[in-house]
């Protein structure tokens, strides 16, 4: 019976297998959705309406006047401490730091050429320079920089940025996914790695079938 090189057979076994490796590597960071929503929120409750900040200090629309003449610029999504915050896409962390007025927050770059912004966290999940998937937990809502005050709700601020531009979050969060999202990309990217996985042991026992092209050995 004419067998496959057991060398070559290895060779091409490893390649596909970085192959394969990549693919999934590459795959994690798809987006499969157009935004997930940074902190979930029950739109059941008024509508629909998102849960943007309003207390003493003032509110946390896109634009709302702010000391000095400033202008907010992101929305402000009230969350309780310790809610699990979501990166929108898939990026690559370019800053995770405790700093200013943002207090405790991470900056991710994604593909599309925005920068997301999540500031006031409580808890960083993730380190500058790491990359992480659409969906991913990056850290929880808190209380730090300039959302210290008693009087003050908690809450994500979250900001969209081009170049220098801030983009208005708001129908980007009003169109995105929350919980049943993250779950439909949690199932998505299981069901990918058990089919690559499946085929991939499939070559591995079978091997590939002597032609003219591929070296073969009695
Ligand atoms: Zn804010």
């Amino acid at each position: 019976m004419r067998r496959w090189s057991s060398g070559h057979n290895a060779a091409v076994f490893i390649g596909l297998a970085c192959l394969a490796g990549l693919g999934l590597y590459e795959l994690s960071f798809t987006n499969y959705v157009h935004f997930v929503t940074p902190v979930a929120f029950d739109r059941t409750v008024s509508s629909g309406a998102l849960p943007i900040r309003f207390d003493e200090m003032g509110d946390g629309y896109f634009g709302a006047p702010r000391v000095g003449g400033r202008k907010h610029r992101g929305i402000d999504l009230a969350a309780a401490v310790g809610t699990p915050v979501r990166a929108v896409w898939s990026g690559r962390v370019i800053k995770a730091m405790d700093e200013g007025k943002y207090g405790e927050h991470v900056r991710i770059q994604h593909a599309n050429g925005l920068v997301s912004i999540y500031a006031h966290l409580s808890r960083m999940h993730v380190a500058t320079g790491r990359r992480v998937r659409q969906g991913a937990v990056i850290g929880e809502v808190g209380k730090t920089g300039n959302a210290a005050y008693d009087t003050m709700v908690s809450h994500l601020h979250f900001e969209l940025v081009r170049g220098d531009r801030r983009l208005n979050p708001t129908s980007y969060v009003e169109e995105g996914i929350s919980e049943e999202g993250t779950a439909f990309l949690r199932t998505v990217v299981r069901r990918y790695v058990a089919d690559a996985g499946t085929a991939l042991l499939a070559f591995a026992v079978r091997g590939r079938p002597c032609t003219a092209e591929v070296q073969c050995e009695e």
